[in-house]
């Protein structure tokens, strides 16, 4: 790709996605003074948030309306083109231009992917069966909620973030929910076991039926799908959903020869091995100083990728990243993790167990917070961001002591 710049700055920037990556991005260039022109380009009819999908969009509490990342006047304001609609096919560094599917091109002379990924299919005989749904589009989203109406036998495939969020409100919609998962509990790695037991039983609290099993293949016929298991079980259904992660389409990377590993590999200020392209969110894979390739899909990761590659392409250097946060709503309840809770490390918790509010802190042999994931305690993981991110060592008997304000904690 041609770079046509101003001292090094590139003028004319194409970014593939409007998600809340490539969102992010665009507004960060803008702040960080780029008056150069931004195409965004996006395959959606407009841009929109992902998590409400599987919470209040599937339960019918809010449109499209309620749910878009940008107002519609915010790309004029922004002196942003956006070319909804339409799909950037090639990237064609030697014209310094990205191609789109009605043969346009694009002026670039630094191009921002963010192209988030699709849901990964299930790998079984039948896996691809109509009345298989998976969930990443607003139009999944839409096709979804049409099947899930009361009494409809469903099953979802995949106890993780998404799966448990849909089974959730499956049940709330009045469907008979079953739920495969071959890991009990599944997301240990993410909130730690003792979280990931509590949330993972109040499936069955909520009157899901949880089976742990492998899903060995689907058979199909007469609008009902039967989904056997691993061990032989049948469970028939009106609707299987697959929420069994994502991958990322290459195409797109590969045809520019990007290096990708399902995803774009990105170095941590976002850039790829191409000097003028950039990746961030779902789509990047940021290698890190050990060398190893980190998956971050989630929204915050997103954001804050987007934002520090776009400060890369104006050669200016990132925020201090914040450690990875995410969060999840189901059965009434919101879920919030923040940092390392891997298996190791002292755990500390605030609450009592297998009650609410909790929250367990994920200490190393210095004290210094690693991670944090609580239910239904948002205050207590906003002062655990805080902690993480000023490398402190709290007193222990404190962040055990539910009597005492989070806020006492940062003041150590
Ligand atoms: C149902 C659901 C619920 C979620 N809930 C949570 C949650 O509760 N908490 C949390 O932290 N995270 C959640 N996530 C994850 C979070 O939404 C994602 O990490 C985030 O959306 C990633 O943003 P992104 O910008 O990288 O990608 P995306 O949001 O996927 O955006 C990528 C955009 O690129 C466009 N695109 C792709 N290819 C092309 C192309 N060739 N040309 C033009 N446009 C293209 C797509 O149309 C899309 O609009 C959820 C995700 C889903 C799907």
């Amino acid at each position: 790709m041609t770079v046509k710049s101003t001292g090094g700055v590139p003028d004319r920037i194409v970014v593939v996605g409007a998600g809340v990556a490539g969102i992010a991005a665009v507004e960060r260039l803008r702040s960080l003074g780029h008056s150069g022109k931004i195409t965004v380009i996006d395959a959606g009819e407009q841009p929109y948030d992902r998590p409400p999908l599987s919470k209040a969009f599937l339960l019918g509490e809010a449109g499209l309306e309620q749910i878009r990342l940008v107002p519609e006047s915010w790309f004029d304001e922004n002196d942003v083109e956006l070319r909804a609609r339409r799909s950037a096919v090639r990237l064609r560094p030697a014209e310094g231009s990205v191609e789109l599917d009605d043969g346009s091109h694009a002026p670039a002379d630094a191009v921002l992917l963010a192209t988030g990924g699709v849901p990964r299919p299930l790998p079984v005989p039948g896996g691809n069966l109509p009345g298989v749904h998976v969930l990443r589009t607003i139009e999944d989203a839409r096709g979804l909620r049409e099947a899930l109406v009361p009494g409809a036998g469903a099953v979802v495939i995949g106890g993780g973030l998404i799966g448990a969020e849909v089974a959730s409100s499956a049940v709330a919609l009045g469907c008979e929910v079953t739920l495969i998962e071959p890991v009990d509990p599944p997301l240990a790695a993410a909130v730690g076991t003792e979280i990931a037991t509590l949330l993972h039983r109040q499936h069955t609290q909520a009157g899901i039926r949880v089976v742990t099993d492998t899903v060995a293949r689907l058979e199909g016929g007469s609008g009902r799908l039967t989904v056997v298991t691993g061990t032989g079980k049948a469970f028939t259904a009106d609707v299987v959903v697959a929420g069994i992660g994502m991958t990322v389409p290459g195409d797109l990377a590969r045809t520019a020869g990007l290096d990708t590993a399902d995803g774009v590999i990105v170095d941590r200020f976002h850039r790829t091995s191409h000097p003028a392209v950039f990746a961030a969110g779902d789509s990047a894979r940021v290698c890190g100083p050990d060398g190893r390739l980190h998956r971050r899909e989630h929204w915050q990761a997103a954001q804050q990728g987007g934002r520090a590659a776009a400060a890369a392409m104006l050669g200016q250097p990132p925020a201090v990243p914040d450690p990875d946060w995410f969060w999840s709503d189901r059965h009434g309840v919101h879920v919030e993790s923040v940092g390392d809770l891997r298996g190791y490390g002292r755990h500390v918790r605030r609450g009592t167990s297998g009650s609410l509010p909790l929250t367990v802190f994920n200490l190393a042999d210095d004290g210094r917070v690693l991670g944090a994931a609580a239910v239904d305690d948002p205050r207590a993981i906003a002062a655990a961001r805080r902690l993480i991110g000023a490398g402190a060592a709290p007193d222990p008997d404190l962040l055990a002591d539910t009597s005492v304000n989070p806020r006492t904690w940062l003041r150590g």
